[in-house]
């Protein structure tokens, strides 16, 4: 068992190229969230009312808007990549699945550091971070997996759940396992493929430029340095973007076999900084 896992780990961290991302970090100033345009009061002008004049007069008047959290109504789905006993079931997870351009496998084990901090414990710890705070915004969260033992689910599974849930946004977390000298990060983005992600494309670029500069912003973690253009990526290989019919994209925070990438990824500061910067470009593309 233990041989087969570590060819299996072996095997995906080489498939993992199409998991890529490094960053190199910057200043770790706090990020804080964006201002929320809160429903100020009017003071009534010109007409002071009369001392006489009844209150109940004067609260009779235009009803102000109960004040709300910046997500309120809002739907969010997070897929935190892979999951932890992936590696365990190749069975289950090198199964292929039809992702409309081609066929894949159902899921794979992700990558991990150096020192043996696995993608899949990564994305899951930003995931549960992200998913207080955009709680805390207002937003309903809904994750593709439920912790981090599990196997799957199959990449299919992962657009369907944001597609019945009729996401407004939703962000697929991922780190890469790219070359040692390779650094930053990127953000990939679906592209046409004559089918239902067709129609969010063009949403779904909009949500990966305002993830892009939120992650920039809050992070440090400069550009990718291997992959996109100024971290921005557009595939259709991809099942998890090719199925998709709500605005999706994935991020790569960075690239876990560079060392500067994996000391940053690897500290829980860091991934709460993290998560308050996708938190702060979810909430800008949802216009709150
Ligand atoms: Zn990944």
């Amino acid at each position: 068992m233990r041989a087969l896992a570590a060819s299996v780990l072996a095997a995906c961290g080489l498939i993992a190229s199409a998991c890529g991302g490094a960053g190199s970090g910057g200043a770790a100033t706090d990020q804080a969230a964006p201002a929320t345009a809160g429903s100020r009061q009017e003071p009534s002008q010109g007409q002071t009312p009369p001392q006489e004049t009844p209150a109940q007069e004067q609260s009779s008047g235009k009803q102000e808007p109960p004040k709300g959290k910046p997500l309120d109504g809002k739907v969010i789905v997070l897929d935190p990549g892979h999951n932890g006993n992936n590696y365990r079931r190749p069975d289950i997870i090198n199964r292929p699945v039809d992702v409309l351009t081609e066929k894949k496998a159902c899921d794979t084990t992700g990558t991990s550091t150096n020192s043996g901090y696995s993608e899949a414990a990564f994305t899951w710890d930003v995931s549960t971070r992200l998913t207080r705070i955009l709680r805390e915004r207002g937003a309903t969260v809904k994750l593709t997996r439920s912790n981090n033992t599990g196997v799957g689910p199959c990449i299919t599974q992962r657009a369907a759940i944001g597609n019945k849930a009729g996401a407004d946004a939703a962000l697929s977390i991922h780190a890469d396992g790219a070359g040692p000298r390779d650094h930053g990060f990127h953000v990939i983005m679906p592209k046409k493929i004559g089918g239902p992600v067709d129609k969010v494309v063009a949403k779904s670029s909009r949500l990966g430029i305002d993830i892009r500069d939120a992650f920039r912003k809050g992070t440090g973690i400069p550009y990718s340095t291997y992959i996109g253009k100024n971290a921005l990526d557009y595939r259709n290989d991809l099942g998890g973007l090719n199925l998709s019919t709500v605005p999706k994209v994935f991020i790569e925070t960075g690239n876990m076999r560079n060392a500067g990438d994996a000391a940053k990824l690897s500290s829980p500061a860091f991934r709460q900084r993290i998560a308050v910067a996708l938190a702060n470009g979810l909430q800008h593309y949802l216009g709150t």
